[in-house]
């Protein structure tokens, strides 16, 4: 398998026509929305300069953090045409970007095109509409069913982000947002537990009692039942939750766990070996699992452990090591 990095440049809500309840762009990327384009392109350009020597078989130029199609036209086209000079220098193969479904129409799909664009991630959010107005995202689940097509139709590689705990949201609107995303076409996705960060209308809607943020505990269980869609549809799950640096210490509610990608995976992996084994009261569990994925079962305090010891009622389990793909464990029971 090629070994892959993003280089990602943050374009901070710049150009989006919108105010969703739980955006704070500016907070996320750490940077002013307002940017000169001289300046945008100063950085793209030392940023690209910087990767010359980069050891990855496969580089895309990503562009995150707004919604990319509705910058300026003349901005966007500028930003693309430097990621162009260094994908011809060799610096990077593609680019992706990030944008909203009611940014994406015919003629800005043949534009990305022409600037070897090869990833669209939209923000789809939630398929329920009810979810969408309550966080006032300003776009339809239709405009996301509608855009995807027109994206997988020219050949892009279509990515779709989605959101756990949104005002309104349950997890059944989440599950069928998961299984509405696999149907769209996605071949990779996104899952965001709600942060609340401060500054946004979620963070006033929290105070006022309005909004009931996530507990960490339903941000692990709904965003594992979504990961688990993704993951038997072939999905590729590119990321779960904020990344670390993405200003969480502002984020004084909700899923603002910087471990909560790892929390989640443990819990499905727990439910993997769980099902398989159904019940196995007082003996001993064997389980084998890929080298890499160990951490993932013993790590933040044998959380899967235990569970999968309180589902299985085993009296103890060991972890093998095997050269076997991730997520499909190995298991097999014996008497103390
Ligand atoms: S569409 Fe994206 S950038 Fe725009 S307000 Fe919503 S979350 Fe922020």
């Amino acid at each position: 398998m090629k070994n892959h990095r993003n280089i990602p440049f943050f374009v901070p809500h710049a150009g989006c026509p919108n105010c969703c309840v739980f955006c704070s762009q500016v907070k996320i990327t750490g940077e002013s929305a307002e940017k000169d384009l001289n300046c945008e392109v100063k950085e793209l350009t030392s940023l690209l300069e910087s990767e010359f020597d980069n050891k990855f078989s496969e580089s895309q130029i990503a562009f995150f953090g707004g919604s990319f199609t509705a910058i300026d036209r003349n901005r966007m086209e500028k930003l693309l045409s430097v990621a162009n000079e260094y994908i011809d220098k060799g610096v990077a193969e593609s680019i992706r970007i990030s944008t909203r479904p009611d940014c994406i129409d015919e003629s800005v799909l043949e534009l990305l095109k022409r600037y070897r664009v090869k990833n669209i991630e939209l923000g789809v959010q939630s398929t329920d509409d009810s979810v969408l107005l309550s966080s006032n995202r300003g776009h339809t689940a239709k405009d996301s069913f509608v855009a995807s097509q027109m994206i997988t139709e020219k050949g892009f590689v279509f990515g779709g982000q989605m959101m756990i705990g949104l005002p309104n949201s349950t997890l059944e609107s989440e599950i069928q947002t998961a299984k509405d995303i696999v149907k769209m076409g996605a071949l990779e996705s996104r899952i965001y537990p709600t942060v609340v960060f401060e500054g946004t209308k979620l963070y006033d809607m929290t105070l006022s009692g309005e909004y009931k943020p996530l507990s960490l505990f339903d941000a692990v269980e709904r965003t594992a039942k979504c990961y688990k869609i993704f993951l038997d549809a072939g999905v590729n799950v590119l990321r779960i939750g904020l990344h670390s640096s993405e200003n969480l210490v502002n984020a004084p509610f909700g899923a603002n766990h910087p471990s909560i990608g790892e929390l989640v995976k443990s819990y499905v992996y727990a439910d993997i070996i769980a099902e398989k084994v159904n019940r196995c009261d007082g003996k001993i569990l064997s389980i084998g699992v890929r080298k890499s994925d160990i951490s993932m079962l013993r790590g933040h305090n044998c959380a899967a452990i235990n569970r999968i010891k309180e589902k299985t009622g085993a009296l103890n389990v060991e972890i093998i090591p095997m050269d076997i793909p991730r997520f499909e464990p190995c298991v097999s029971v014996r008497s103390v």
